[in-house]
């Protein structure tokens, strides 16, 4: 795999050009607009540098490479057709899985036959600037590997999304990292077997122990700090193979990852460390975990809501994850058009984390074809609240809950949130009173009286106020 020779001029051209296309693609994605632009430079950027790849390299044996390429495509093509929007999170995590894997594969195997890699020196051992590759290679790699699967049976729903606490972690989390650190620095003097293989044994348990503690509110800022885990992972495995492109994708996963990291961190009103550091503010699961609070609230129907809605003056939306569960996102499309037939003047209102991944909302407003001058972010429209009549809230909870600026106890304590209990009328959709959002607290607004609960699956409740506005 290792070409040994001079790189060839028209390789390095290629693999640039398909950088450009990853830059532009980075850039296109930065607004819904441009979103499937950038898509399309991505995916053109890929087929460059793969094909320039394949041909440039000499390939053992292209049956098996053909298998390989054919089944992996065929697994890949088939999840992405039959893919739930609500799954996409959980997939995501999945495929951040397989990306640290393949860095774990690939500085195993360079380490098993340096040879075929031309990574040994004139004496007959590794190199020693490969050896800190291959040591940092197969730690990030394991390393998002298993912090991966966690965040992965997270998000799924097969493991508790609540933080598990272990005793004196803070501490054990340290000592192995710089367990991790001290063996790889030794692996440069001394090459046997059992350093590189307790290194990878080390970042496998430390992916586990630092994804374990991390829960509730918290998790957007995990899917992308793995996102960026898994950059960093396939740049390591570009300098193993000497493959410029992967070095470059791998850092641009890296950053944007760590710079989308950044933004969460800020959404939440969160300190890196902090997250990273594991259970922050869910020491106890907060004041009103779970259990509905006993307390009168209004029920309200599909005709109600529609009544209110038509003689408003501005209708605020703030979609959530039931929104993403019940697909309600046309007919809601539907409810704004009929709205605005009624001279309401109807604005989209969407949280960072609301959904189960960065951008969930603004993905699926953009398949209803909702206009992006509707759609505003939380800063740009929070003050609104106080000056419109109806807050519609369709299958958010933790984003609007007001516990959040005043419950010192509560584990979505200091996240910014939406100040809908400022309008005139809040709706809010949901399926029971019982059922409580991702962070796994009860929210007082239910109970105000400004607040109309409309009990129903998301879609039905909203097709049904369409029937009524006609
Ligand atoms: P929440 O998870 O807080 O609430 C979802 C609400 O939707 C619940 O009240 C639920 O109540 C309701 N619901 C579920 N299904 C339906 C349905 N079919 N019809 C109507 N209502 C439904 O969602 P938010 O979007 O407000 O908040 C996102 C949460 O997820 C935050 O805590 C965030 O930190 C976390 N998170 C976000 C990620 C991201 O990147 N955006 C990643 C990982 C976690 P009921 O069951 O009673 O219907």
């Amino acid at each position: 795999m290792h070409e040994g020779a001079p790189v060839n001029p028209w390789v390095a051209l290629a693999y640039l050009v398909a950088g450009i296309c990853f830059i532009l693609a980075l850039r296109g994605l930065s607004s819904p607009a441009s979103s499937r632009r950038g898509n399309r430079l991505g995916m053109l950027g890929m087929a460059i540098a793969v094909v320039t790849t394949l041909i440039t390299h000499e390939i053992a044996s292209p049956i098996e490479l053909g298998a390989a390429i054919a089944i992996g495509g065929a697994i890949g093509f088939v999840t992405a057709r039959r893919i739930a929007m609500t799954a996409m999170p959980q997939l995501v995590a999945a495929f951040h899985s397989l990306v640290g894997m393949a860095a774990v594969l690939v500085a195993a195997a360079a380490f098993l036959n340096p040879g075929a890699f031309g990574i040994l020196g004139a004496d007959g051992e590794i190199l020693s600037v490969s050896r800190i590759e291959m040591g940092l290679g197969v730690a990030i790699g394991a390393i998002t590997f298993s912090g991966s699967v966690i965040a992965f049976l997270k998000l799924n729903g097969n493991m508790s999304g609540k933080p598990i606490l272990l005793p004196g972690r803070h501490v054990i989390n340290l000592g192995v990292l710089a367990g991790i650190l001290g063996l790889i620095a030794y692996f440069v003097t001394d090459q046997s077997p059992w350093v590189f293989w307790t290194v990878t044994a080390l970042s496998f348990v430390i992916g586990f122990l630092l994804i374990v503690p991390i829960g509730g509110a918290d998790m957007p800022v995990v899917v992308s700090m793995l996102n960026s885990y898994s950059g960093w992972a396939a740049a390591a495995m570009g300098f193993t193979l000497h493959n410029s492109a992967m070095i470059i994708t791998g850092a641009l996963v890296g950053s944007s990852g760590a710079i989308l990291s950044y933004i969460m961190c800020r959404a939440m009103n969160r300190s890196f460390l902090s997250v990273i550091a594991g259970g922050f503010g869910a020491t106890d699961g907060g004041g009103a975990a779970g259990q509905a609070i006993d307390r009168p609230w209004k029920r309200g129907s599909a005709e109600d809501a529609a009544f209110l809605m038509s003689q408003a003056e501005q209708v605020i939306i703030v979609p959530g994850y039931g929104m993403a569960v019940a697909q309600a996102q046309h007919a809601l499309r539907e409810m704004a058009d009929k709205l605005k037939e009624h001279g309401v003047r109807v604005k989209y209102a969407i949280h960072p984390v609301a959904g189960r991944m960065p951008g969930h909302m603004n993905v699926l407003l953009a398949e209803a074809n909702v206009p992006y001058d509707e759609v505003f972010e939380l800063e740009d429209i929070n003050s609104e609240f106080a000056q419109t009549d109806v807050a519609f809230v369709i299958g958010a909870n933790d984003v609007t809950n007001p516990a959040a600026k005043t419950d010192k106890s509560s584990p979505i304590y200091g996240m910014p949130v939406l100040d809908v209990e400022k309008a005139k009328t809040v709706l809010f959709i949901k399926r029971s009173m019982g059922g409580v959002g991702y962070a796994g607290v009860d929210n007082e607004l239910f109970y105000r009286d400004n607040t109309m609960m409309l009990l129903a699956d998301a879609k039905k409740m909203v097709e049904e106020i369409v029937k009524s506005l006609d």
